[in-house]
């Protein structure tokens, strides 16, 4: 690994940076961001940080909306050259707060996806109820379906994430109540402060400007659970909901988690029977748009050598 960084860095000031770039230049990297705050835990990535990646990009790519790159490509099955694409998910308030005065300082695009159903409603994700629970407590272990579990050893959020996304809503808020026994916590009504939704007046603001406003669900239920009524809900309702607030047309939707499991054939049918115009998912390919309805992404954490091997095309020579 450490060698791998020195390597990419003799690389870099040689200038070999520029063979990877010309080499990946005809495949648009979409980064996938969600959260922008000042944070000690490295569960975000820090405003001045993302401010860093972004001067970079616009100094040295052609950062287009994810907008503007589909319409190309459907066009004419061209795609301009070293684009870039810049996304974000979920509809966290530190969207409005850290993400937009930056990009409309740089006049960069952006598109947001949204979870019509959190905006306003004052409810909060889950997966933010489980991180609140793990963090507050004072209890040393606890007994889960996946065997006893540290409560603050690192990848306990992740352990019963991953259970968490195999069942059912009815089966979630079951097993989150036993947790609250178990971690001597209970959620508290309000919505604590760093896990706040963005307001649909925030949303209308911004999408006046830089910011494509477009579809995550409506409650972040994965779309392979779902189906009939409940499907249309999460599809088509929610598409509905955010046109009517923003008063602009819906064309995007983004699978909650979106790995290859998480959506299927049923999916798709209800997407383009809801008029949608693409389907994105969560994890990258070396051919991006190949299906309109899988569009993949490069995730971005907060390690800024990994934000460069996706930017400069390294990560694209790893990709099938
Ligand atoms: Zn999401």
């Amino acid at each position: 690994m450490i060698l791998n960084k020195i390597l990419f860095y003799i690389s870099k000031m040689s200038g070999g940076f520029h063979v990877f770039k010309w080499l990946a230049r005809h495949h648009p990297r979409i980064l996938m961001y969600h959260r922008v705050f000042p944070d000690a835990s490295g569960r975000a990535i820090h405003p001045d940080e993302f401010l860093k990646q972004m001067k970079q990009i616009k100094q040295q790519f052609n950062v287009i909306s994810l907008k503007a790159l589909i319409s190309q490509y459907k066009q004419n099955k061209s795609i301009p050259e070293n684009t870039i694409v810049v996304t974000f998910d979920d509809g966290y308030l530190d969207f409005y707060d850290h993400v937009y005065p930056i990009m409309r300082e740089l006049e960069l695009p952006v598109t947001f996806f949204v979870t019509a159903g959190f905006v306003e409603q004052r409810l909060w994700f889950w997966p933010d109820q489980l991180r609140y629970l793990l963090d507050y407590s004072q209890e040393k272990t606890i007994s889960t379906p996946m065997g006893g579990l540290e409560v603050k050893a690192q990848n306990t959020w992740e352990v019963i994430a991953d259970h968490c996304l195999t069942l059912t809503q009815l089966k979630r808020e079951e097993f989150f109540s036993d947790l609250q026994t178990q971690l001597k916590v209970i959620l508290p009504d309000e919505v604590p402060d760093e896990y706040q939704l963005v307001s649909w007046e925030q949303l209308k603001e911004m999408s006046s400007s830089i910011v494509d406003i477009e579809c995550h669900s409506m409650s972040h239920i994965l779309m392979s659970q779902v189906s009939g009524d409940a499907l249309i809900q999460e599809v088509s309702d929610s598409k509905s909901l955010i046109e009517a607030h923003l008063q602009q047309p819906v064309k995007g939707f983004c699978y909650p988690n979106g790995l290859p499991d998480d959506f299927n054939d049923e999916t798709v049918n209800a997407l383009q029977a809801a008029e949608y115009d693409y389907g994105i998912t969560a994890y990258p390919s070396a051919r991006p748009l190949e299906d309109i309805w899988g569009i993949t992404r490069y995730p971005i954490g907060t390690n800024f050598y990994e934000f460069e091997k996706v930017i400069y095309g390294i990560r694209y020579q790893t990709l099938s």
